[in-house]
C-alpha cells in the first residue's frame, strides 16, 4: 500500500468506508498516522470496529482538533446539500478532501498520470497501464475503477501511477499533480452532485491543477466543451497535446488511421479488435499521446495498444461460435452506451432489456438498420417492443439465457456475414441481477459453454 508516513502529526477523520475509505484507513493505520473512521451505514461501522478501526461520528466532532476530513468520492459534500460532517469541517475551515489528496500529499516519487471524462476513462486507464506494463514500466492501474489509489504499492522515482479520476475524486483533490492528465470527453453526467454542467466540468478540470512546465495535458476536443477547456490551457507553460477525431489536431484519427502529426507516425486502429468503434478510437488516440508522453517509443505504444486484450463487460469479445462472435456489453446501462455498440458493428443480434432508464431506446431509432433482430429480456419488454415495432423484429424472451439461445439459434441459422450476437442491454440489471458485472459474467460463461466455442487469445476475463 502507499506510504503515508509523511501525513505524520495530522489528523484525519474518515468518512464513507467502502473501497477507497477502508484503503485510507489501512493505509493511515500502516503508517501510524492519527485518524478516526465513520460510515452512516451501522453494519460497516462494526465491522470497521471489529477491524480494530476507531470510530468517531464526524458530523459531531470539535473540529478544532482535526486536520481535514477524508470522504469518500459517492457523498455528497456540496449538492445536492452538504453531508452535515462536510459542513462541520467547512464550518471550522478544515479541508473536505479525498484519497487521491493523501497519495498526493504522501509525496508520491513515481510520475502521475490522470484520465478523466465522461465516458472511456476506465478503458483508456487500462489501456495505458496495459501499454506500460507491455513496456515493462512498473506502474499501477486503478482509482475509480479497479484497485483505490491507497492500496497501491509505493513506487520508485521510475514507476508511473495511472489513476483514473472520476469529477467526484477530482472535487477533493487539493495538490494533486498529474504529470500527465488525459481529457476524454464532456457529455452532462452527474449534474445533481455538481449543481450544473458548469460545475460538472469545473470539478473534472482540476485535473489540471498544480501542473508545471513540461507537465503535459491531452485533451481530446471532439465536444463543444472540450474544446473551450483545451483553449483555456493555451500559452501555460505546461504542453498541451490535441487529441481529435478527424484533422486539424496535434493527434487525429481519421477513417482509423491514427497520426500524429508532430512526429508524422502514423497508425491502423481498425485490425485492433479490443477497441472496435470510433469511441475507442478516441481512448486509443489519448492513450498513445499519454504513453508518448511518458517517454515511450511510437513502436512500444504500437505494441501494447496491438495486444490489449480489453476490458471485461465493454464491447467484451466473450466468444466466437463459427465466425459469428459473441459481445458481453454489460456496463451498457443506459442508451447512450449503447448507441456505441450499435455503432461499431453492422450485422447485429441484439439483446435488450432490464430495468429501462427515461429514454428508454428511442434515441437508438437511427441505428436500428444494423439490427437483424432484437431480443427482448426483463422489466423493460413492454415498452421496448412498443419502440421496436414496424421498425425492428423482435422476440420476447423474458430472461438473458432465453435470449441468448433464441439469438444464438437464428444467427447460426442464418449466417451472416460479420455478424455478432451482442449483450447491449441499454438499462440497469437490477430487476433480474444484482449488477452489470454479474450479468455479464452469466452471458460469457453461457456463450463459452456454447457448443463450438471458441475463446480469443488475449481475452479480458
Ligand atoms: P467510464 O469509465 O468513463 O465509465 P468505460 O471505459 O468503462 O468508461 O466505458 C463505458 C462505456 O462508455 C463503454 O461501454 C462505451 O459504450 C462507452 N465509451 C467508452 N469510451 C468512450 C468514449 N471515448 N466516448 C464515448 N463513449 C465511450
Amino acid at each position: 500500500m502507499i506510504d503515508l508516513a509523511p501525513l505524520k502529526g495530522s489528523r484525519f477523520a474518515v468518512l464513507g468506508l467502502a473501497r477507497s475509505g477502508l484503503a485510507a484507513a489501512r493505509a493511515l493505520r500502516q503508517a501510524q498516522v492519527d485518524f478516526a473512521v465513520w460510515d452512516d451505514d451501522a453494519s460497516r461501522r462494526s465491522k470497521a470496529e471489529e477491524d480494530g478501526f476507531s470510530l468517531a461520528d464526524p458530523s459531531a466532532l470539535d473540529w478544532n482538533h482535526w486536520d481535514a476530513l477524508v470522504l469518500s468520492p459517492g457523498i455528497p459534500h456540496t449538492f445536492p446539500r452538504p453531508h452535515p460532517a462536510a459542513a462541520a469541517a467547512r464550518a471550522a475551515g478544515k479541508p473536505v478532501i479525498g484519497d487521491i489528496e493523501l497519495l498526493a500529499r504522501s509525496g508520491p516519487r513515481a510520475r502521475i498520470v490522470g484520465i478523466t471524462g465522461t465516458n472511456g476513462k476506465s478503458t483508456t486507464t487500462a489501456l495505458v497501464g496495459h501499454i506500460l506494463k507491455s513496456a515493462g514500466i512498473d506502474c499501477e492501474v486503478g482509482g475509480n475503477f479497479g484497485p483505490a489509489a491507497l492500496d497501491f504499492r509505493t513506487l520508485d522515482a521510475d514507476g508511473v501511477y495511472v489513476l483514473e479520476l472520476s469529477s467526484f475524486q477530482l472535487e477533493l483533490v487539493q495538490s494533486l499533480r498529474c504529470h500527465v492528465a488525459g481529457w476524454l470527453n464532456i457529455t452532462a453526467d452527474h449534474i445533481d452532485r455538481h449543481g450544473d454542467l458548469a460545475g460538472y466540468i469545473a470539478a473534472k478540470r482540476h485535473i489540471f491543477d498544480n501542473q508545471r512546465a513540461r507537465d503535459v495535458a491531452v485533451v481530446s476536443v471532439d465536444d463543444v466543451y472540450s474544446r473551450q477547456v483545451a483553449d483555456a490551457l493555451r500559452g501555460s507553460s505546461r504542453t498541451l497535446v490535441r487529441v481529435r477525431i478527424g484533422n486539424a489536431a496535434d493527434v487525429s484519427v481519421v477513417d482509423g488511421q491514427l497520426r500524429d502529426v508532430r512526429e508524422d507516425s502514423r497508425l491502423d486502429l481498425r485490425p485492433i479488435k479490443t477497441l472496435p468503434g470510433a469511441h475507442n478510437w478516441q481512448n486509443a488516440a489519448c492513450a498513445w499521446a499519454i504513453c508518448r508522453a511518458l517517454g515511450l517509443s511510437a513502436e512500444q505504444v504500437v505494441d501494447g495498444l496491438a495486444s490489449y486484450p480489453g476490458l471485461a463487460h465493454r464491447q467484451e469479445r466473450a466468444a466466437v461460435v463459427n465466425g459469428i462472435v459473441y459481445i458481453n456489453d454489460s456496463k451498457a446501462t443506459n442508451a447512450d452506451a449503447t448507441e456505441k455498440a450499435l455503432a461499431a458493428y453492422d450485422t447485429i443480434y441484439w439483446l435488450v432489456g432490464g430495468t429501462p432508464k427515461a429514454d428508454g431506446i428511442a434515441p437508438l431509432a437511427p441505428l436500428f438498420g444494423r439490427v437483424v433482430h432484437a431480443f427482448l429480456m426483463g422489466a423493460s419488454s413492454d415498452a421496448f417492443a412498443a419502440t421496436l415495432e414496424g421498425k425492428v423484429a423482435y422476440t420476447r424472451c423474458g430472461d438473458l439465457k432465453t435470449a441468448l439461445m433464441r439469438a444464438h439459434e437464428m444467427a447460426q441459422r442464418e449466417r451472416r456475414a460479420d455478424a455478432v450476437v451482442l449483450l447491449s442491454p441499454a438499462c440497469a440489471s437490477y430487476d433480474q441481477w444484482p449488477n452489470f458485472e454479474v450479468r455479464g459474467d452469466a452471458f460469457r460463461a453461457m456463450a463459452r459453454a456454447l457448443p463450438g466455442a471458441v475463446v480469443e487469445q488475449g481475452g479480458a476475463a
